[in-house]
């Protein structure tokens, strides 16, 4: 049995913003059941979901401030949490990372680099919780100084650090440095400076034992240029220690078995179910009522990552097709109005929604036959994982995790029962809308089409899985 210490800015369901809470909250949850001994740790922020059993367990010091250690569990689980409780830093409105308005705090790097030295403090066993972990578990740049400053310790326990996306790193300017009381030791190319500014991810990626991210393909591409950001060098020469696991999926709220948002429940067997969910979405959307027409849907943020704007660019051909086109998401607001005049000029065809609505992200993952997901990159993605467990196709570029989870559609895999979906590669709307064509062509053929959605409904996406692979990577270190 290891003992692990898990530490991450954030954890569902006691605070979310994106898929590093999903991952927080699952992954601890499946090493607990293989029988390891694992805790959590996590800021005590003041929009934390309130637990009904939360208790005082000790007080640690560090830089001349005190943070209180608050013991709970994991929603549903045994898991231990263990809340760092400054409130002169974490007791503010706003999400872990943003004030109310939307602005980055602007004391975001002496939250983060309190929590981490509270980290070290609990990971050296100076914390008074009696437990020293054999393996301290970081995520994203917000955990970063944790192996930083493990590597100044004797008898340190080994470090493991995930990047979750290489996006976010973590960058201030050097004066943050000294403001911070770093030690001397880890200013250096090869410790916490990147081109004269302090980089936090840099603690994780320079010190951390092992590294992983949250695919194969995305371990590969984040040592090139165009995905690296500047650290494509260092990736590159820590290739030995370096490697993907693909995140596992909630297989209980994502189960078209029981799903309680959608219309009418389904599984392989009763795929002929999944058209009333289909007939539903076109109601609830106002689109014609049409179970022949191919629908196709996109749940996403409206960033650059996303590629949404391939699809824009798709969009007045795509209205000339016999099909329909359901939409929802939110972000950027120059693409939120694109997409409403779209659905302005041609309702009959595309329905957009903007907003955040899980409902809806479900009764769309049920009703639609494929799924777009055009990413310009994607460490791992959730949604085509979710499209393949509901029958729903999946077309994505075939990057990070996307090329990872889908199985192309091509001669071979479609003779062998392992296509699970269709996949392009050139970011651009013509490849995008080769593979619309292709998935369309796909759909008319309704023997093959049902072949391919029954092998993508029988995959496997549970945590268990991956957990196994993070346990036999904690072994190795
Ligand atoms: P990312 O974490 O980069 O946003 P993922 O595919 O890993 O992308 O996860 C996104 C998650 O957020 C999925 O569960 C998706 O269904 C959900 N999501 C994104 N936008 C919305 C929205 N507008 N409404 C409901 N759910 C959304």
């Amino acid at each position: 049995m290891k003992k692990i210490l898990f530490a991450s800015s954030e954890v569902h369901p006691l605070i979310k913003t994106g898929g590093l809470a999903d991952v927080a909250g699952s992954l601890p949850r499946a090493l607990a059941e293989l029988g390891q001994d694992i805790r959590i740790v996590l800021p005590n922020y003041q929009s934390l979901k309130k637990t009904e059993d939360v208790r005082f367990i000790s007080t640690v010091t560090v830089n001349h401030i005190d943070s209180n250690i608050l013991e709970t569990q994991l929603p549903g689980s045994n898991v231990i949490v263990w809340l760092v409780d400054c409130p002169a830093l974490f007791n503010t409105p706003g999400n872990p990372y943003v004030d109310e308005s939307g602005n980055p705090w602007d004391n975001i790097a002496d939250r983060f680099s309190l929590f981490c030295r509270v980290i070290v403090e609990i990971a050296m066993d100076r914390g008074h919780l009696n437990w020293r972990p054999d393996v301290v578990h970081c995520n994203d740049w917000q955990t970063g100084l944790v192996p930083a400053l493990l590597s100044l310790e004797s008898n340190a326990p080994s470090s493991l650090f995930t990047i979750h996306n290489m996006a976010y790193q973590g960058m201030f300017p050097a004066t943050t440095f000294n403001n911070l009381n770093l030690p001397l030791q880890l200013w250096h190319h090869d410790g916490l400076e990147f081109h004269e500014m302090l980089s936090f991810i840099k603690g994780g990626l320079s010190y951390a034992n092992r590294i992983t991210t949250v695919s194969p393909t995305y371990a590969l591409e984040i040592q090139t240029p165009e995905f690296g950001y500047g650290l494509e060098g260092l990736l590159g020469h820590k290739h030995k220690v370096l490697s993907g696991i693909i995140n596992g999926m909630d297989l209980d709220q994502w189960n078209p078995e029981t799903d309680t948002a959608i219309s009418e429940p389904y599984s392989f067997k009763t795929l002929a179910n999944k058209m009333i969910n289909k007939t539903s979405l076109q109601a609830r959307s106002s689109l014609p009522v049409n179970k022949s027409v191919p629908l196709f849907g996109l749940i996403s943020r409206l960033v650059e990552q996303k590629g949404i704007d391939l699809l824009i660019d798709c969009l007045t051909e795509m209205v000339d097709m016999p099909l329909q086109l359901v939409l929802l998401g939110s972000g950027d607001k120059s693409v939120e109005r694109k997409l409403l005049d779209f659905a302005r000029l041609y309702p009959k065809k595309v329905s957009v929604t903007i907003g955040y609505d899980e409902a809806l992200a479900h009764q769309i993952e049920a009703g639609v036959d494929a799924f777009l997901m055009p990413s310009r990159f994607e460490p791992c993605g959730l949604n085509q994982m979710y499209s393949q467990r509901y029958g729903t196709i999946p077309i994505v570029r075939e990057t990070g995790g996307l090329a990872d989870t889908i199985e192309d559609a091509l001669p071979k895999s479609l003779s062998n029962n392992t296509a699970t979906g269709v996949s392009f590669k050139e970011v651009s709307s013509g490849a995008l809308l080769e593979a619309i064509k292709r998935t369309m062509l796909l759909y008319h053929d309704k023997k093959t089409w049902k072949k391919i959605q029954i092998a993508a409904m029988e995959k496997d996406f549970s945590w268990q899985n991956s957990a196994k692979q993070y346990l036999a990577l904690y072994q190795e270190i």
